[in-house]
């Protein structure tokens, strides 16, 4: 027995989604056909909104529906500290510990040499560009401690060896290959606090 064919298109559209299984995307689908049409529509115009507002800062590769993001032109923010993080969601993990006040630099991912993933295909370039255009004076790595987390570190100190500032990387308490955006509040404030020159 078949799905009626908008009720399998839609199942196969959530079991697309990251985690979800096949169990899972019906019993979501069942859900959306339970909701009222109100709803829905708001559903599926929060969709294509979010698709088509949100891109990366052009000056930080955040996300956001502002260009440059609310972090850049917040004129409150600490211009001579970067904090360098491998994606938009550690940006959310550390405003979230309301510690730090400079600005950050997200690297849209990691340097993985089995994945094919080199330096290049990173916002590397645009970080040194910064660095020495803001006259930063610290770039802290917020970056997980994995192989291609310590890859990826390596290459940015090699980047910005040649530069007057300071490079540290957060204190990890965690367990190795854990992840920062898992991390809870006290456990990051203390990471940020707990810092080191590398
Ligand atoms: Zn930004």
């Amino acid at each position: 027995m078949q799905f009626t064919p908008p009720l399998a298109r839609l199942i196969e559209h959530f079991q697309k989604l990251p985690g979800i299984g096949p169990k899972s995307a019906q019993r979501m689908a069942f859900h959306v056909l339970k909701m009222n049409m109100q709803d829905v529509g708001e559903f599926a115009f929060a969709l294509v909104d979010c698709k088509e507002k949100v891109r990366n800062c052009s000056q930080c590769y955040h996300l956001s529906a502002l260009d440059p993001c609310e972090i850049c032109t917040n004129d409150r923010r600490d211009l001579s500290t970067i904090c360098v993080v491998a994606d938009p969601r550690d940006v959310i993990a550390l405003e979230r510990t309301r510690e730090y006040r400079g600005l950050y630099h997200v690297l849209t991912g990691l340097i993985s040499p089995l994945e094919g993933k080199g330096p290049d295909e990173l916002t590397i370039r645009d970080l040194l560009g910064r660095v020495q255009k803001l006259g930063v004076k610290e770039v802290i790595l917020a970056i997980n401690p994995t192989i291609e987390g310590d890859a990826t570190v390596l290459y940015v100190q090699g980047i910005l060896k040649s530069l007057p500032v300071s490079i540290t990387r957060i204190a990890f308490g965690l367990p190795v290959g854990s992840d920062l955006e898992y991390a809870d509040d006290i456990t990051l404030s203390r990471s940020l606090a707990g810092r080191r020159e590398v």
